[in-house]
């Protein structure tokens, strides 16, 4: 069962769930962002219930979308987390999500990260280099406590993705090499202050065939029997996230509680406790951008729409050349045009969309720019002093807002002159 649109056209508008779009600009003003509460759900429960053939704990990659309100709803559906910072440890905190569910990735911990951490009780750590497995003992010894860690294996298995999202083979700065592993986890085993949980693997982001996912489910379980044929229990795998999303029309992605189903299935009888990390997958297609148009504008060779979004609320298209539909708030009978959608930042490469047959809109119009729920709001910026946006939470025929846009004063807050 794909999970549904929430962004669909009632009477020529367009609606997230029940509520009409223009009522939200109107009100919360633009750019903003607007996340779905079903759509976000959808797809947490399409993981939850495809994974329910064995153990496991579906732990939500932060980093993709760490608005509190929808840490909270996840946190309230059973979800775990899982974290890059001490920050996002403290997001996950504040939005009321018990520290046992906790899962902490990254190759660049802090002696301070992992002493929250450690205070906090998370789950696990997901270890990345033997040097990290040291200080995280030591951290723990001086706390008088055991850590419970995996490790973090690089499979060495190519996703298809864009190159700056791929982490999985062996040019990648992530993770342990495989062949590396049951020696690691015979010295790791003496580290008194170290509980070893099990091993953990991230292969990269926007996959939008799960192929090389299970390739690498394949040689994380034979790294389980090898570790374990030399005596040592390995209780939990963690597979990670990555699964991708359409940004364009008709791209077909996985199937998200098949491709869980799939996972399960691998994972059935192998003894273990299985997590997964997904990000993008739950949130990205949950989330538009609302902008209002400024200004239509031509030069001899091009068309523009000027919007109040820029690069500073949307970095994707500039970061990742990446494309997100661009639908109009109101359907119009007025034939498309071929305009370069562009932001007010003093930026060439500050653009939404080029060269894209576009609704004939004109100033004062709303756009939405789609699939921007994951990697969206989290990654905005100030740049130019421009005030980042408001998020907006609906829930059926009702919304809020979940983050006040900034103000001036929260331009300057810190700073001194
Ligand atoms: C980014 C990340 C994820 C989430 O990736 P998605 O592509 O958003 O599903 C999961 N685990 C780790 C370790 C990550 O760095």
């Amino acid at each position: 069962m794909t999970p549904v649109n929430p962004f669909q056209y009632r009477d020529g508008v367009l609606h997230c769930e029940q509520v009409d779009l223009t009522e939200i600009a109107r009100r919360a003003g633009t750019p903003c962002y607007v996340y779905s509460r079903a759509g976000i759900l959808e797809r947490f429960r399409a993981y939850d219930e495809g994974l329910s053939e064995v153990p496991h704990l579906v732990c939500y990659a932060v980093k993709a979308n760490s608005n509190l309100a929808v840490l909270a709803l996840l946190a309230q559906a059973g979800a775990g987390f899982d974290i890059v910072s001490g920050g996002e440890l403290y997001r996950v905190r504040q939005a009321g999500a018990p520290a046992s569910r906790v899962v902490f990735s990254g190759v660049g911990k802090t002696a301070e990260e992992i002493e929250y951490a450690l205070a906090e009780g998370i789950h696990s750590f997901n270890a990345e280099s033997e040097e990290e497995l040291h200080l995280i003992d030591a951290l723990a010894a001086r706390r008088g406590v055991k850590a419970r860690v995996a490790l973090r294996i690089n499979p060495d298995i190519p996703a298809e993705t864009h190159p700056y999202i791929a982490t999985g083979t062996r040019e990648h700065k992530f993770g342990l090499d495989a062949a590396q592993a049951p020696a690691i986890w015979q010295r790791a085993q003496r580290l008194k202050n170290l509980s070893l949980e099990g091993l953990s693997c991230h292969i990269g982001s926007q996959l939008l065939d799960p192929a090389p996912i299970l390739a690498a489910a394949d040689v994380m379980l034979e790294l389980v029997r090898s570790i374990r044929q030399a005596g040592y229990p390995v209780r939990t795998l963690d597979l990670g996230g990555g699964l991708g999303v359409a940004y364009r029309p008709g791209e077909s992605t996985p199937d998200i509680a098949q491709f869980a189903a799939q996972l399960a299935r691998k994972v059935a009888g192998a003894d273990l406790f299985l997590i997964v990390e997904p990000g993008r997958s739950i949130v990205a297609e949950a989330g538009v951008l609302l902008t209002r148009v400024l200004y239509r504008k031509r030069t001899d060779s091009k068309e523009f729409v000027v919007v109040d979004a820029a690069m500073n609320d949307l970095i994707r298209p500039a970061l990742y050349q990446s494309h997100h539909e661009i639908w109009p708030v109101h359907l119009s009978a007025r034939p498309e045009i071929l305009a370069d959608v562009v932001g007010p930042v003093c930026e060439t490469g500050d653009y939404l969309a080029r060269d894209r047959r576009l609704a004939n809109v004109l100033p004062g119009d709303l756009l939405a720019v789609a699939t921007a729920g994951a990697y969206a709001f989290v990654a905005a910026s100030n740049y130019n002093s421009r005030l980042r946006p408001p998020e907006v939470l609906v829930e059926g025929d009702r919304w809020r807002i979940v983050r006040a846009r900034e103000s001036y004063e929260d331009l300057i807050r810190g700073e001194t002159i």
